[in-house]
């Protein structure tokens, strides 16, 4: 059994990290999307959140579990029995920071392998950090983020925009 992991900050999940999950999930036995946490951030939603919210969109996808990890990916994906790490390549500017993190894994688990895919043409600019600028606007998130989250994500941007006001 193939296992994967897609690792991420999903803050929130867009239509680009949908996309991706979609056609990982055809290739491995099982994919499993990761809310890794980042002391550093200050997100948008919660840890529990995002993993709830990852799980209401990829219901359909059988093969796709959702968790949450504090420690490395490497790490989390040998007590996952897992030997592939998922991640997406948009524009050259993920190249380099991506190629630097796939090296550490592989240091830190050789076991496993960074398997990227590239953006699809539609998303390729498309980012989380978009999608919380888009939603401070108030422009339409229709193209950007999945259908159902999109009431929630507006909210959110609101209620933390009149917070700072
Ligand atoms: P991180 O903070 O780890 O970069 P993100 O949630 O921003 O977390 O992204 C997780 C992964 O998904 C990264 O590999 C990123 O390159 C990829 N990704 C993000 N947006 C897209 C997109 N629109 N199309 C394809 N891959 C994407």
């Amino acid at each position: 059994m193939k296992t994967a992991i897609y690792p991420g900050s999903f803050d929130p999940i867009t239509l680009g990290h949908l996309n991706l999950i979609k056609r990982a999930s055809r290739v491995f036995d099982k994919l499993i999307v990761c809310v890794m946490v980042n002391h550093e951030k200050s997100p948008l939603f919660s840890v529990e959140e995002r993993m709830e919210q990852i799980r209401r969109v990829t219901a359909k996808f059988e093969n796709v579990e959702v968790d949450s990890s504090d420690d490395l990916v490497a790490n989390f994906a040998r007590t996952k029995g897992a030997s592939a790490i998922i991640r997406g390549l948009r524009a050259l500017s993920d190249f380099e920071k991506e190629c630097q993190m796939a090296v550490f894994n592989k240091k830190i688990n050789p076991d496993i392998d960074t398997f990227f895919l590239a953006a699809s043409e539609k998303y390729m600019y498309l980012s989380s950090s978009a999608v919380r600028e888009l939603a401070l606007f108030k422009a339409d998130l229709t193209d950007y983020a999945p259908r159902e989250l999109i009431d929630e994500i507006n909210q959110r941007i609101s209620e933390k925009n009149s917070v700072r006001r």
